[in-house]
This record gives C-alpha cells, structure tokens and sequence, in this order.
C-alpha cells in the first residue's frame, strides 16, 4: 500500500493555517498561509515553521 508523504505544515502566524505540501524532496518551501495570507517558509525535512519577512517584489512568478 503505497502512502502520500503529505506533510502539514503550520502557519507559524495565527497557528490555524495549515498547508500541505508533498515530501518528496528534503526542502524549504515558501508557503502562503490560506488563513491570515502571509508567508511561511516550511522544511520539508523536520516541519518546522519560520515567519518569513515580505519580500520585494522582484517580478519572478517562479
Ligand atoms: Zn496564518
């Protein structure tokens, strides 16, 4: 039986928010929180949370 590796992470803002992102790879995701709407960065490797600044808009989509 094969299983998802979906990981939940957390908003570390408002800690109601939760996204959930697959496991494939050991990273840090950014993530916007579907609650409150700000960033959070998420490892992918040990669920831990980071308030993430506002970043400049720097016009990359990806
Ligand atoms: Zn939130």
């Amino acid at each position: 039986m094969q299983h998802l590796f979906n990981r939940h992470l957390i908003c570390p803002w408002c800690k109601k928010g939760e996204v959930l992102a697959d496991g494939k790879a050991k990273v840090t995701v950014s993530v916007m929180c579907p609650k409150c709407k700000r960033f959070f960065q998420g490892d992918l490797d040990t669920l831990k949370t980071e308030k993430a600044v506002a970043q400049r808009r720097s016009g990359r989509a990806s």
